[in-house]
């Protein structure tokens, strides 16, 4: 294999459009069939560097996540207070302060470069793929992962990776919009060779990254991969892939920043009032120091992305891919979900069991199930031979012909390669001996229009020695409209409007039990070169094709699980009124009463109708996919939070406009991924109920977190102040309330943020979208909680140091033991802030139970070890002093929990 000169390759201004596609594929150094030998294009990769945008490279490094940390300003706060202790003159307390913060940014920075390269490799998995030739094989890679030389596919649906100079293309039409601004596709042609000097925009023979194909399949070579390519070029004024911090991010720094002030102002306060009142600036600068470090949830930040990482990890084991980090609060607030029917609340795993092949026919049933190509032919209840039966024959002909779906053989099981549609056409034509390759071979495909849920039919047009034959397949209403004649065992007669009607009630009869039914046609062609237009007027009636494809097992318990959660699903389906309706009763979707909205009927409402419509309806079928965006924003305006899901093209918008746009991982186009929120990897709805129950749950964990955190803060910070103001010497110093809010504090919260024991998510109405995560009623809990904690610490320290006459620095400790049993204890009680901690079982978290017998390790080591006994002037405590600190911790365990139950407690 010669290997590329690079300068021979122009990048970025590529003269690929102005030579012939061998030139191009010869001075990149590929042969078409072949592609590049795997080594080479590793080798490429490292010379040529990645196939993506500079902004969305690697971002999240370590030294980012750790300047993150640093300018933090909460950690500025403490360095502050440090130079405040060394002002005046307290050595240990400022190194002990410079050791804990220096240890807790390490660790919140190592912790939070973690989460967010959990969240990146989470994102990975949900990015787009190419498909390439790689030493004579067909193989799917990431499209970053795509070089310069490389052989591409593309088909409808593709996202084109990079720059190709096209070598080969089948009406091929390509949307570029993002690149050029024309909305219409452009029609693609690998064999015309252009001036030099021509347009983007007119350039037929390349495809450029970024753009999206409509239409039809071709093969290209990449010339220019990453910011070489033309989206390169203006990388950036598009400014997607920007590092994103959602709202919830958002609304917790400022918080911890509006907490931190409030500590500067507080300290402040009691700084000034002590000097008014005579007392000994150093001491008061030492309640200063600690009220500050009260004050800061140092910990939160992190534990906001750590939370998020673990909650994301949960989804994607229950198969829902995140895109975007905001998608996981707003499931919380979704208040619909329309959802595709086939494959996604059905299993898509389909068999043609029915065939009627005329109007007035007794039907031909078919047995066997799955893509297992076994099965017998029977009419009347006896069984038939299809091969002697002419216009079976044929419709079984069309069937395979017409079809670009195939099937593979593995490990015993049969697979579909393509749309499951098609794949269960070609088991039907296999059960009857018919074989794809020698029909391809006696009538080779020339020409087709493919498939779109527009036209819900397909075309292809094939050569026989001296003649030419077309097949179409598509929705009964859509071929019969088409249909002059009909094929019938004694030759071709007229299709009546009568005949049309009773071909389309035989369809009516096999939708309304659940059948996708799919209609042939053909048409000899008068002239070997007539064109295909779609429009087509005389074709032949062959027959209708029922496929079953039942429910998921899953998907009623999915549909009862949305109503329990206040959630109203839809169908949205390209699918007949009758199949819809079939499968909407058969899930509990829909009961007797209710009335399917067509597209017929969409297009006939106004705007302000539609809005009201969409209030009532809950099946809309015959849906193209304009209508669907339309029905999303009808949702909307009406006031919802909207989940939509997609596959196809033509679903990009309404995945785009969609508060939630959920893409099929399976079925769905590269297209409708890249414009989706989520990514559902096995198609099943299912599945997105399950994310949206992980959504709520993550917010809920976060906001216990918050509460279980700040509830802390508050405690201290109100143990200082009343301790000046009593005129008491401090009761807890400043190191010790660093340790508790960076050590203790730390693995309990961590605890509570994977908790999955409260069975509340599913069982309350989504929340409403700008309803700010500490509501009035929840501040009221965490105060509360404050209080009883403030309450408890100054009771333990006056009764030890007032009553019992301890010295100064046992009081403290006995205080500070207190302080962080009942605030590790407390987390238990953070679980739910709504049910009773016992009845949440202990081992739906065994996380929080570890992490409670870390956190109170670490104060026994810090009241019973030396060298920490110095850093923290604690001091041991006998069994008597012990006992007197739990005691008093576990009061205001004991109000908490009272509280759930008191007239003031949390509704939801
Ligand atoms: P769905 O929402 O069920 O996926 P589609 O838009 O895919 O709906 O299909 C709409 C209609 O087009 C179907 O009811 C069927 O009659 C017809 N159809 C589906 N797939 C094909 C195909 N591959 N070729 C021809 N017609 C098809
Ligand atoms: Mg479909």
């Amino acid at each position: 294999m010669t290997t590329i000169d690079s300068t021979q390759l122009d990048p970025g201004a590529s003269r690929a459009h102005a030579v012939p596609g061998d030139a191009v594929l010869q001075s990149l150094g590929v042969l078409a069939g072949r592609g590049l030998s795997p080594e080479e294009a590793r080798e490429r990769l490292l010379r040529f560097g990645p196939n993506s945008l500079p902004g969305a490279r690697q971002r999240n490094t370590l030294l980012r996540a750790i300047a993150g940390q640093v300018r933090n300003f909460l950690i500025l706060l403490l360095l502050a207070a440090t130079a405040l202790a060394l002002a005046i003159g307290e050595l240990v307390e400022a190194g002990t302060i410079v050791a804990i913060v220096v240890l807790a940014v390490a660790l919140g920075a190592v912790q939070d470069w973690r989460a967010q390269r959990a969240i990146a490799a989470l994102q990975r998995i949900a990015a787009p793929q190419a498909h390439v030739v790689r030493g004579g094989q067909t193989v799917i890679i990431q499209a970053a992962e795509v070089v310069p030389g490389d052989i591409v596919l593309v088909d409808s649906g593709s996202a084109v990776p990079a720059d190709l100079r096209l070598i080969e293309t089948h009406v091929l039409r390509i949307n570029e919009a993002p690149l050029t601004g024309e909305f219409l596709p452009e029609e693609k042609d690998a064999g015309v060779v252009l001036p030099e000097e021509t347009p983007l925009a007119d350039r037929a023979n390349c495809a450029y990254a970024g753009t999206a194909v409509v239409y039809g399949r071709g093969r290209g070579v990449a010339f220019a991969t990453g910011s070489d390519t033309q989206l390169g070029a203006i990388a950036e004024l598009i400014s997607r892939d920007r590092a994103e911090t959602t709202p919830l991010q958002r609304s917790m720094a400022s918080l911890s920043r509006s907490l931190g002030a409030a500590a500067v102002a507080c300290a402040a306060a009691v700084f000034v009032a002590g000097l008014l009142h005579g007392l000994d600036t150093n001491e008061l600068a030492l309640a200063a120091i600690g009220l500050a470090v009260a004050a800061v949830p140092e910990g939160l930040p992190a534990i906001v992305v750590i939370a998020l990482a673990l909650g994301m990890q949960r989804m994607a084991s229950r198969r829902a891919l995140i895109r975007r980090l905001t998608a996981v609060e707003t499931l919380g607030c979704a208040t619909t979900i329309a959802t595709d029917k086939t494959g996604t609340l059905t299993t898509g795993q389909m068999t043609a069991t029915a065939i009627v092949l005329g109007p007035g026919e007794a039907p031909v049933t078919v047995t066997g199930v799955g893509y297992q190509p076994a099965g017998e032919f029977r009419r009347d209840g006896g069984p038939i031979d299809p091969a002697g039966e002419p216009g079976l024959h044929l419709l079984l002909t069309a069937a395979v012909l017409c079809n670009d779906a195939r099937l593979e053989e593995n490990d015993g099981g049969w697979r579909v390669v393509g749309d499951p549609t098609e794949g269960a056409l070609m088991v039907l034509a296999m059960k009857a001996g018919l074989s794809w390759e020698r029909l391809e071979e006696l009538q080779p495909r020339v020409n087709e229009i493919p498939f779109t849920s527009e036209r819900a039919a397909m075309i292809t047009v094939h050569q026989l020695p001296g003649r030419r034959i077309e097949y179409a397949k598509g929705a009964p209403e859509r071929i019969v409209a088409v249909c002059a004649s009909r094929r019938t065992p004694s030759g071709v007669l007229p299709l009546s409007g009568n005949d049309a009607e009773a071909v389309l009630a035989s369809a009516q009869a096999m939708a309304s039990r659940g059948m996708r039914v799919i209609a042939f046609a053909y048409r000899q062609l008068p002239a070997i070169d007539s064109p295909v237009t779609g429009a087509e007027t005389d074709l032949v009636f062959l027959g209708l094709v029922g496929i079953d494809d039942p429910p998921r097992d899953e998907s009623a318990a999915a549909i009862q699980a949305c109503y329990a959660a206040g959630v109203r699903p839809l169908i949205v389906t390209g699918d007949h009124a009758a199949t819809a309706m079939a499968i909407a009763e058969s899930v509990g979707l829909a009961g007797a009463g209710d009335v399917p909205m067509t597209g017929v009927d969409l297009e006939k409402m106004s705007e302000a109708g539609l809005e009201a419509a969409v209030r009532t309806h809950t099946v809309y079928a015959r849906v193209s996919a304009a209508q669907k965006l339309q029905i999303v924003r009808a949702l909307q305006a009406a006031g919802e939070v909207v989940a939509v899901t997609g596959d196809g093209v033509n679903d990009a918008p309404a995945l785009q406009r969609a508060d939630i746009g959920v893409a099929m991982g399976i079925s769905g186009t590269d297209v409708a991924k890249e414009s989706s929120d989520m990514i559902v990897t096995d198609d099943n709805f299912a599945s997105i109920v399950a994310a949206m129950e992980e959504g709520r749950r993550i917010y809920d964990n976060i906001r216990n977190v918050v509460v279980y955190l700040i509830g802390g803060n508050l405690g201290e910070i109100l143990v200082l102040f009343c301790g000046v103001i009593a005129g008491l010497p401090l009761p807890l110093l400043a190191t010790q309330i660093l340790f508790v809010n960076l050590v203790t504090d730390g693995p309990p919260a961590i605890g509570l943020a994977v908790e999955t024991a409260d069975p509340a998510a599913l069982r309350r109405p989504p929340r409403p979208r700008n309803e700010p995560m500490l509501t009035l009623a929840i501040w009221r809990v965490l105060i509360a909680r404050g209080i009883f904690l403030a309450l408890a610490v100054l009771f333990a320290f006056t009764l030890s140091y007032k009553v019992l006459d301890y010295d100064l620095a046992t009081s403290r400790t006995i205080a500070f033991t207190t302080l962080v049993t009942a605030h590790v204890l407390k987390s238990f009680t953070c679980r739910s802030l709504y049910l009773p901690a016992w009845k949440l079982p202990l081992a739906r978290n065994p996380q929080l139970l570890v992490a409670v017998v870390v956190s109170l390790g670490a104060l026994v080591l810090l009241v019973v070890a030396r060298p920490l006994q110095d850093a923290f002037e604690t001091v041991n405590l006998d069994a008597a002093k012990w006992a007197m600190a739990i005691g008093i911790a576990l009061v205001p365990l004991v109000l908490i929990e009272a509280l759930k139950f008191s007239p003031w407690r949390l509704r939801r």
